[in-house]
């Protein structure tokens, strides 16, 4: 092929994975591969300039704001970075920087590239007006409502007319439930966190955006009112004007000083809550960043300095399918084992058929990884030039692996399920779903245990587990049993008496409804207020009230009523918790509408470790008495609860001057308000 169709070629090939990624937050390659066809491309068009057009992929910021939202034109251009790949590059950004600037004695402010999508918010004399999406540099989409749903400033006390842009970005752990959420409920699931928080924020219906958790990283202060000399100083401002700054940021001379801390960064990427894909130098100085201005898509006063991405490459032995809770069929490759961004990793998942079949994975293929969010680790791609002559491509079996039965595509779905409610596997989940931390918390249950209690059918359901102690030595011997031994017979009788008392959203979560999860069932619960209310609600087959509930649509209320249509599923709650005749094992507590007591309304920040509570107890005890538990100090904080080593968000409370409290005080707290 010539340069010039090559060219033409890749120019429409990137044009193509730019409107996936930006436009349908679903990129068609990874990363590395779009970047490595873009640098062909620049190296082409470095040969012959000729070719480059306003077009170009090189001249062009991101891909034109969607048709489906409102558009708002930014006051002036929200353009790209200029990438670096290696101390060279960073040589010759320094020192073009410093030719135009007239000067060596430059600073430059290093900060985390956070991996998100950039936003643009207004503020006119203080009050948060609107707020865009990049777009394509000029034009922006119109996410007022949904950024208005998040935990941001929405006065600051700075007048005037300006921008505050930034990265809105999802934790990494935000980003694993979410996945995990949508995979049980057959819903596609999002790349990696960037592409969850771009689909979570570009959403019509802001209600979407609500229900995700994201977070804003603002980066500068755009006015032509307010002059600010230096970067440093916007980062101030932005901290006092309540944002959440990141707390990784340093001014450097010099650019061994400045390697410093890209090394040292990079070492950390693993541990921070969110994705950096790398560290973005800037000058210091706004003036001289005036001074320098920009190019078509970038301005010459930044540059950011890319990580190596935390990919490997190893072999394919097996693929697996496994069988979830509701059914849905999970094929899974077993890997030689491979070291990706410190973490070994032995399997990965392949999602669904579709991904297979899309990515034509085979068993004894040679396949990229790359750990996406925390620890999940995912296949990128086959290296098609090392597949062995004799591979073929992988059938997707028809029957269920565990029962036999033929497995159904719902219309509209990706997920293949297994429809059998007595297959055995669905059973076996659905039992350590029952017993898991967030549903009856039963420690000493694990996937194991429960395996060998329903193939010697002590417990077939989740009633039976509270039979277990009044059962053994009569029917059974666990103490004896293979595996077992007399202390944890007994810490797990321990376990199971403590889980008799439960508040009802663990209560509905732990039966495992398809779609109700922790969020879900806590609305529920609120809105139900009883179990004898929620008794009565199912027995009218009355569900369609749950409609009202901000949050809950008709899909999950269809989920809702067919769980409950099935006759066996009434028995089991009924069995667990009663009815009118008969008392269950369980006494499930009225969901408490707090509306009044000191934590009620109050948003609460832990930092540190502590020693009287997990985290999680101490954001359910908070929970539990009205407060809301956020991942960050902003100026909506009422207060922070610091344990011991407590790091950079008992900084921040004390930049914002947020009240800090200890965690003995919080007890207090809990102990007074829980008793009142
Ligand atoms: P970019 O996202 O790599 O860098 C520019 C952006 O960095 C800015 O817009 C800004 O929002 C952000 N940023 C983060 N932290 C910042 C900070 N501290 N200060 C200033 N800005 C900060 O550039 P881009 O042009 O949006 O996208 C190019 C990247 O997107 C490439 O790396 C490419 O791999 C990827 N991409 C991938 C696909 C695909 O199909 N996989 C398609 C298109 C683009």
């Amino acid at each position: 092929m010539d340069k010039k169709s090559r060219y033409l070629e890749l120019k429409k090939l990137l044009n193509s994975y730019s409107k996936q990624y930006y436009l349908l937050d679903d990129p068609a390659v990874s990363d590395a591969e779009y970047d490595k066809l873009y640098n062909e491309l620049l190296a082409i068009e470095a040969e012959f300039p000729e070719f480059k057009t306003a077009s170009s992929p090189s001249q062009k910021v991101g891909a034109k704001a969607s048709k489906k939202f409102k558009k708002i034109t930014h006051s002036t251009e929200m353009l790209s970075l200029e990438n670096a790949y290696n101390e060279d590059d960073i040589t010759d950004f320094m020192d073009r920087v410093k030719k135009l600037a007239g000067s060596d004695d430059v600073q430059f402010v290093l900060e985390p590239k956070f991996d998100g999508l950039s936003v643009s918010i207004k503020y006119k004399n203080g009050v948060l007006v609107n707020a865009a999406t990049r777009g394509d540099g000029r034009v922006g989409e119109d996410v007022t409502q949904n950024i208005m749903t998040m935990d941001i400033p929405k006065k600051i006390p700075l007048a005037g007319e300006l921008e505050v842009r930034g990265e809105v970005i999802m934790l990494k752990k935000d980003f694993q439930e979410l996945n995990e959420q949508r995979e049980r409920n057959g819903e596609k699931i999002f790349a990696n966190p960037r592409n969850a928080a771009a689909g979570s924020l570009r959403q019509l219906d802001p209600e979407i955006t609500r229900s995700r958790t994201l977070q804003l990283f603002p980066y500068t202060i755009i006015s032509s009112e307010v002059h600010f000399l230096t970067q440093i100083e916007v980062l101030e401002t932005l901290r006092k004007c309540g944002f959440t700054v990141s707390e990784y940021s340093a001014l450097c001379r010099t650019q061994a000083e400045a390697h410093e801390f890209y090394l040292n960064l990079e070492k950390r990427r693993a541990d921070l809550e969110y994705d950096i894909d790398g560290v973005v130098y800037k000058l210091n100085n706004l003036d001289l960043q005036r001074k320098l201005g920009a190019s078509a898509k970038f301005p010459r006063h930044s540059i950011a300095y890319k990580f190596t991405a935390e990919k490997a490459e190893t072999v394919i032995t097996n693929i697996v399918v496994q069988v979830g809770r509701t059914g849905n069929i999970t094929p899974v490759a077993e890997l030689k084992p491979v070291t990706v961004g410190g973490v070994v990793v032995s399997r990965a998942t392949l999602h669904n058929k579709d991904e297979i079949e899309k990515k034509d994975i085979r068993v004894g293929d040679r396949v990229v990884l790359q750990r996406a969010g925390d620890v999940i680790p995912q296949v990128l791609y086959p290296i098609l030039s090392e597949r062995p002559a004799n591979s073929q491509p992988f059938i997707f079996p028809d029957k269920c692996p565990c029962c036999g039965s033929l497995l159904v595509r719902e219309e509209a779905e990706v997920a293949i399920k297994c429809i059998n409610l007595d297959c055995e596997a669905q059973i076996i989940e659905n039992l350590a779903h029952f017993v898991s931390k967030y549903a009856f918390n039963i420690d000493g249950l694990g996937e194991q245990s429960i395996r060998y209690l329903f193939e010697r059918k002590i417990v077939l359901s989740a009633p039976d587990i509270f039979e277990i102690e009044s059962k053994n030595g009569r029917e059974f011997n666990l103490q004896n049993a293979e595996g077992w031994g007399r202390q944890s017979v007994e810490n797990l009788f321990t376990s199971i008496n403590t889980s008799r008392s439960i508040s009802l959203d663990r209560f509905i979560y732990s039966l495992g409804i398809p779609q109700v999860g922790r969020a879900i069932s806590k609305l529920i619960a609120a809105f139900w207020g009883s179990y004898g209310n929620m008794l009565k609600n199912i027995r009218a087959e009355n569900y369609d009230d749950l409609l009202s509930i901000d949050g809950i649509g008709e899909s999950i209320v269809d989920d809702i009523k067919n769980f409950f249509k099935n006759e066996h599923n009434i028995k089991v709650i009924t069995r667990l918790a009663g009815d009118e005749n008969t008392p269950g094992y369980v006494i499930v507590a009225d969901a408490e509408r707090v509306e009044s007591g000191e934590l009620a309304g109050k948003t609460i920040v832990f930092t540190g470790s502590m020693q009287r509570f997990t985290r999680d107890q101490a954001k359910e005890a908070a929970e539990r008495l009205g407060a809301k538990v956020s991942s960050s100090v902003s100026s909506k904080t009422s207060f922070v609860v610091v344990g011991e080593n407590a790091g950079s968000k008992l900084e921040d409370a004390r930049k914002k001057g947020v009240k800090i409290i200890s965690e003995e005080d919080f007890e207090k707290i809990i102990e007074k308000n829980s008793r009142s």
